[in-house]
Formats: structure tokens, C-alpha cells, sequence
């Protein structure tokens, strides 16, 4: 058997790059041929891998987005027949939507809902207030949704409706990480839908005892997931207690900006920017807590799940599925991010209660540790993929 991955990015970003990276594994073990299709810098093309050339300037970047590419279409179909996958799975397809949904129509194709980019163009699926949208756009909530300026937001609107469009005549089947997700892609009449929470990464657990002040944070560089907010947040931290030293791992977009917020507000002895590392479970163990401060709908929260599984607490906000993941108070903290000066707080009580810390940190544990394992997962995800429907 031979699964096709298209994703928009091959190099290790975030979750869903580290999910398929997983997967792969997994599927690879059972004798099934991976195949991938993303892009990147650089042309490429192997006997198993499609690399196709990522828009370089910000015109190109929402052109792509609106107009698929012929020769794109011609690209991906030629390496579709020349290796005959019995299976597409897309993940995210930001970059080139259009291209990839055309040269796979007639397949059997299966999508991850990894974001809300089918029910939100800012795929944040957050009103301006930053409440949750109970339904997904609707024309009577269409400007709420509007984070980017006017001409790119309509620029946006405009590919959303073409890529739906072209998804719901495409993808066969969408398998949903999260319960939440599931329901809202339901109600915008996406009926083929799978529930299939992530896996989890680990199952060995160290006893490692937490480092005294340390905290960290996991997860790509990107506005969405409240970097920023956790900066300045820090700000706040270290004002009552300069011994507190967070990590943050991870890459992304935002990268330089964080840099220059941790100088622009002294905190560059206190917080490290340690880059991506592979080893994320040995990093969390080193501190207090793991902090998760998105301030989209965030639709899984692996974070979440990475800190549970190695006993330690954690503080969320309250965006999204991770409410549903942190039981507040027992097994982590929850905090409001439009609130300034709470994450500091939250931060603030798990330092001061080492003990309150490590409790919550064995609550997570036993809560989480019935997830099901990569194996288990990945059986699953074979089922699906065999499913007619
Ligand atoms: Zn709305």
C-alpha cells in the first residue's frame, strides 16, 4: 500500500509536521511506501518525493492562494500517476490550495483538519472581540472575522470560497483531531467527518524533578498561539521574581519579533529562545510548568497533552479545545489572555506552590495516559483510510 502526504511544508515546523513525521513512522513500520508532496525553497522531485517551488513575494504568496496553477496541477498529476498512492491525506494545504485540490479530484483522498481553514478565511475562527464564533463565517458574522487589513482580508474571502468549494467536491473523508472540531465541520455540512485525537508522543515518563523557576513554552513562533502576549506577560514575572527563566522552543515567522521583544524589554536574561530540538520530552521535565497561551480557537492543543504526559502543570488559556483539556485547578491552571496581568499570576501561584505544581503535573498523567499510543492510532487511521465512506 502507498500513502500520498501533501502538506504545505516538509521541514519540522509545528504539530502537524511533527504528527506526520509520527505517522510515517508508524505507517513505514507496517511495510506501506510514504509519499510526500510539499513546498519549499527549492524544486525537487524524487522517486518519492514532490518538492514544488513556495511563492517569494507577498503578491505571488495571495495570488497563489485565489488562482490555482496549471502547471502546479500538471506537476502534482504527473507524480500521482507516476506513483499511484492508493491514498491522498492532506494536511494543510495553505500555500497552493487550489493546485493540490485539482490535481487530486477522482482520488481517494482524505484530509486532517489540523486548523479552521475550512470554516474560517483567518482560519482563527475568532470574532474581533476574540470570542469563539459559534458557527463558523456566516455572512452575518463575515466582517467579525476580519484580523488582516480590508484588500487582503477580501483577497481571503474570496480563496476560503474557492478552496470550500473545490474541498467538499474533493476530499472524500476528514478526520478530525478534536471532538470540538469535529462538531463545527458537521454543522457547515462537511458530513463524512472522523473523530481521531492526536497520539500521544510518549509514553515514557522521567522522574526527573522539575528545575526551581523554570517554565517553558512549545510550540511554532506564530502570533496565533500567544507568544507575544507571554513576552510581555514575562515582563510582569520577572518584575516580582527575577530568578524565573523561561524556555521557548520552537521556530516560526515570527521568530525575529520575538527576538527584538525579549530586547526591547530586558528579558534576555530570563527567557531563552532555544530554537526547534527534537527532544521535547526531556525539555519539559526540566521545569515547573509548560505554558500554552494561544489566542485562537485552538483546535487540539498538543502542548497541552506533551506537559500532561510528562507530569508536569500546566497553564492555558481558555481558547478552543484547551478547556476541555485542563481541568482548571486540578489538572493545570486556565487564564484568560484579553486579561492583562493573569497568565503573571498563574505563573506566579505555580512557582510559589511547587507542591500544588507537581500534584497537578500526576493529575494530567493519569487523565491523559489512556490517549491512545501511536500504534493504536495509526490502526485507526489504516481503518479510515480503508472505510468506503
Ligand atoms: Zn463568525
Amino acid at each position: 500500500m502507498k500513502v500520498l502526504m501533501i502538506n504545505d511544508h516538509t521541514e519540522r515546523i509545528g504539530g502537524t509536521e511533527k504528527y506526520i513525521e509520527l505517522i510515517t513512522k508508524e505507517l513505514e513500520k507496517k511495510g506501506i511506501t510514504i509519499l510526500k508532496v510539499s513546498y519549499g525553497n527549492k524544486r525537487k522531485e524524487t522517486s518519492e518525493e514532490l518538492i514544488l517551488q513556495e511563492p517569494k513575494n507577498l503578491f505571488t504568496k495571495y495570488y497563489r492562494k485565489s488562482f490555482s496553477s496549471k502547471k502546479n496541477i500538471l506537476r502534482i498529476k504527473k507524480f500521482i500517476e507516476k506513483t499511484s498512492p492508493d491514498v491522498i491525506h492532506i494536511h494543510n494545504i495553505n500555500i497552493d490550495p487550489l493546485s493540490i485540490l485539482r490535481a487530486v479530484r477522482g482520488k481517494n483522498v482524505v484530509q486532517t483538519t489540523h486548523d479552521y481553514s475550512l470554516l474560517c478565511p483567518e482560519s482563527w475562527n475568532t470574532h474581533s472581540n476574540m470570542e469563539e464564533c459559534p458557527t463558523g463565517i456566516k455572512i452575518k458574522c463575515w466582517t467579525k472575522h476580519r484580523r488582516s487589513k480590508w484588500p487582503f482580508y477580501l483577497v481571503s474571502i474570496y480563496s476560503f470560497i474557492k478552496k470550500r468549494k473545490e474541498t467538499r467536491t474533493a476530499v472524500k473523508k476528514f478526520i478530525c483531531p478534536s471532538f470540538t472540531i469535529k462538531k463545527y465541520m458537521e454543522k457547515n455540512r462537511y458530513e463524512k467527518t472522523h473523530l481521531l485525537p492526536y497520539p500521544l508522543t510518549n509514553k515514557k515518563t522521567g522522574k526527573k524533578n522539575p528545575g526551581k523557576n523554570r517554565i517553558i513554552y512549545i510550540g511554532s513562533l506564530e502570533e496565533h498561539k500567544g507568544i507575544i502576549i507571554l513576552i510581555n506577560e514575562m515582563a510582569e514575572v520577572t518584575n516580582k521574581n527575577p530568578d524565573v527563566k523561561l524556555t521557548i522552543i520552537g521556530t516560526g515567522t515570527k521568530y525575529n519579533l520575538v527576538k527584538k521583544r525579549i530586547e526591547k524589554l530586558g528579558l534576555d536574561q530570563a527567557i531563552t529562545l532555544k530554537g526547534y530540538t527534537e527532544n521535547t520530552d526531556e525539555e519539559i521535565r526540566k521545569n515547573v510548568a509548560v505554558i500554552a497561551p494561544s489566542i485562537w480557537m485552538e483546535q487540539y492543543g498538543l502542548a497541552v497533552m506533551e506537559a500532561m504526559i510528562n507530569k508536569r502543570a500546566v497553564i492555558g488559556s481558555n481558547k478552543g479545545n484547551i478547556p476541555k483539556l485542563i481541568e482548571n485547578g486540578k489538572t493545570g491552571l486556565l487564564f484568560i489572555p484579553e486579561k492583562k496581568g493573569e497568565l503573571a499570576k498563574k505563573i506566579m501561584y505555580v512557582l510559589n506552590n511547587p507542591d500544588r505544581a507537581i500534584n497537578m503535573g500526576l493529575e494530567g498523567y493519569r487523565k491523559i495516559k489512556y490517549h491512545d499510543t501511536a500504534k493504536k492510532h495509526t490502526k485507526k487511521l489504516l481503518e479510515i483510510y480503508l472505510k468506503e465512506k
